[in-house]
């Protein structure tokens, strides 16, 4: 064996095994130098998923031509000024990607500084640099990358299908347009455009604010901009800004789940469990909400080098972090308790647009001219958070028309949640409010109603217990009496008492006092089947909603039972006091409003 230096060309392949995993890889170097270079507009084409093709063409400051001689190789940075790894405000500092790309694929650059006539030309291939040579160019930045790995063949047998990196790519580029609404995006696969972003206009502070959220909107859909709650804190020196989706709006996976820190996109294990804190008890432990959020930290809290590919940050004290993220959180979610989910009821209406057969129906007004009473069209306006609801009802008068037709003038308390009308269907509660009306789904509203109540007790002195006349014996398989059993002190602090009375055999001596009666034996079955799949690490009160959900079903108001006038407007007003009553525990909202604008609109009278 004989000890030597490796060959430029060698060391960069070696380093491109980590800094070029994939095309996304190559796409996401290559912007965020076009965004490092301060460009306005960067428009990237990408051809079989970027293995024959990659260009990047942006409008920055550009290079010279020593600088683009220079730039294609290691370590060659203009980014680290002050040889300080501390006070980093640009997205590359490691002077690595050009020339690891050069490494594995055929580069190809051309630039033009700003200010200078001249543009130059450079390519890599195989290690080999041609160039610079002079190349006609307006101001900014082209840089092709073509075949990708194909000097390293087994790289190239891990990429996935054409569509499948194209995907990748996508994703890499919108979450750093997400963090730059100032610059402008188009991404075409050489057939279709598949991004298009144009710049934000103006650059004060609350211009740039708008044009984040447009931005976000163009990324994350309407539905996020139009259900988002604005996140704002500040904790020593860090800065958080951003949104978050009530918890009506979420998903199956946390796709939708996305963190700055400083201006770069990463993904970070805090934020997900920050979130997990933040929202536990209005969403179930499978649903994901959305959120963009957009750290702003000094730059020697945190450190970005911490792998080539600069997705993993380390802040220096996670702790303040976390906590700075899921307090904002729960205020945010404190506030917007009351706030029912728009997208919930918006579709409601779209559901009830009439179909073609009503398109010209006799009587309609205008002789058959078609009827469309333009529903697709959200509307814009927030459902703002119920003014106060806890404070003493304002009056207002209501007509009602008696027996005979005689119309008398009522007054009318003004309750957020209105005043009940009617139960349909053993399930839904339809309220009338000053200005709409409210459908309540009972059976969520009492879950959440419970969570509260337990959650209060727990938090004052405990939750109040009622003995059982005759003690309830629930025979179930032993797995099922051990976990319960092996949970028994934790259900007592809950109000169940529960006693082991065989190998498979529970008895039940009491029950919460707020539960009033209840089918205790189904209600032990299902808390075995919630224990079965719970986190035996996790103390029952983390899974609180999961728990309370579990026992308010099966207590009295559940869906299907029977409730009269005074039953259902204190289920309303218990609503209109208690915190977070717009959501059940697994974030579906307990009520829709319908304001009667919307309901004009059904019917074409606006
Ligand atoms: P880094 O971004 O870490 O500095 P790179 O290898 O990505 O390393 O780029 C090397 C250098 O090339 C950059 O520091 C910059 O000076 C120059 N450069 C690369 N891309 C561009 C561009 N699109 N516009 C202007 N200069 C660029
Ligand atoms: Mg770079």
């Amino acid at each position: 064996m004989t000890l030597r230096l490796l060959p430029e060309t060698l060391v960069n392949r070696i380093a491109a095994g980590e800094v070029v995993e994939r095309p996304a890889s190559v796409v996401k170097e290559l912007v965020e130098n076009s965004i490092d270079a301060g460009a306005r507009n960067i428009d990237i084409v990408i051809r079989d998923g970027g293995q024959t093709l990659i260009s990047i063409d942006d409008d920055g400051i550009g290079m010279s031509g020593d600088e683009i001689a220079l730039c294609v190789q290691r370590h060659a940075t203009s980014k680290l000024p002050d040889d300080d790894l501390i006070h980093i405000a640009t997205l590359g500092f490691r002077g690595e990607a050009l020339p690891s790309i050069g490494g594995v694929a055929r580069l190809s650059i051309v630039s033009r500084a700003d200010g200078s006539n001249d543009g130059w030309a450079l390519s890599v291939e195989g290690g080999t640099r041609k160039g610079p040579e002079p190349a006609g160019r307006t101001k900014g930045t082209r840089v092709e990358v073509r075949d990708l790995f194909y000097a390293t063949p087994a790289r190239l047998k891990f990429l996935k299908t054409p569509r499948t990196e194209q995907n990748h790519a996508v994703e890499i580029v919108n979450r750093l347009a997400m963090a730059h609404p100032e610059i402008g995006f188009t991404l075409s696969d050489g057939n279709r455009t598949v991004i298009n972003l144009s710049p934000a206009q103006g650059r004060e502070q609350g211009e740039l604010f708008a044009a984040r959220l447009d931005r976000l909107t163009a990324i994350m859909g309407r539905e996020f901009a139009d259900n988002a709650m604005l996140i704002e804190a500040v904790r020593e020196n860090v800065q958080l800004t951003g949104y978050a989706s009530l918890p009506t709006l979420n998903r199956g996976n946390a796709a939708m789940q996305f963190l700055f820190v400083n201006g770069r996109p990463v993904r970070d294990k805090l934020l997900v469990g920050a979130l997990r804190g933040a929202y536990r008890d209005f969403l179930a432990s499978d649903r994901y909400p959305m959120v963009a959020l957009f750290l702003d930290v000094p730059p020697g809290a945190v450190d970005v080098n911490v792998h080539p590919a600069k997705t993993e940050v380390r802040f220096r004290d996670a702790g303040l972090v976390r906590g700075l993220i899921v307090s904002a959180l729960k205020h945010a979610l404190a506030d917007a308790g009351h706030r029912a989910s728009t997208t919930v009821s918006n579709s409601a209406l779209g559901a009830f647009r009439p179909g073609s057969g009503l398109a010209s129906w006799p009587g309609g007004s205008g002789g058959g001219a078609s009827y469309s009473p333009q529903l697709a069209e959200r509307s814009t306006e927030y459902h703002q958070p119920l003014p106060h609801l806890s404070t003493t009802p304002t009056a207002r008068t209501m007509e009602h028309v008696d027996a005979d037709g005689v119309v008398h003038e009522m007054e009318m308390p003004e309750y957020p949640l209105g005043v009940a009308r009617a139960q349909l269907h053993a399930t839904y509660v339809v309220a009338q409010t000053a200005d709409g009306i409210v459908i309540v789904d009972q059976h969520a509203a009492h879950e959440r109603l419970v969570h509260e109540r337990i959650k209060n007790a727990l938090e004052q002195d405990g939750v109040a217990r009622q003995g059982l006349l005759i003690p309830e014996v629930v025979d179930l398989d032993e797995p099922s009496v051990d976990r319960l059993i092996a949970r028994a002190d934790e259900l007592a602090e809950l109000g169940l008492v529960i006693e082991q009375f065989g190998p498979g055999t529970i008895v039940v001596r009491e029950t919460p006092a707020l539960l009033g009666e209840m089918d205790i034996k189904s209600l032990i079955r299902n808390l075995a089947d919630d224990l079965a799949e719970s986190d035996e690490t996790l103390a029952l009160k983390d899974s609180l909603g999961d728990v309370c959900a579990t026992m308010a079903c099966h207590s009295s108001i559940r869906a299907g039972r029977l409730l009269n006038g005074d039953e259902m407007n204190t289920l309303l007003r218990e609503m209109e006091a208690t915190p977070h009553s717009g959501q059940c525990s697994h974030g579906r909202p307990t009520y829709v409003e319908l304001k009667l604008h919307d309901i004009e609109k059904l019917f074409g009278r606006r």
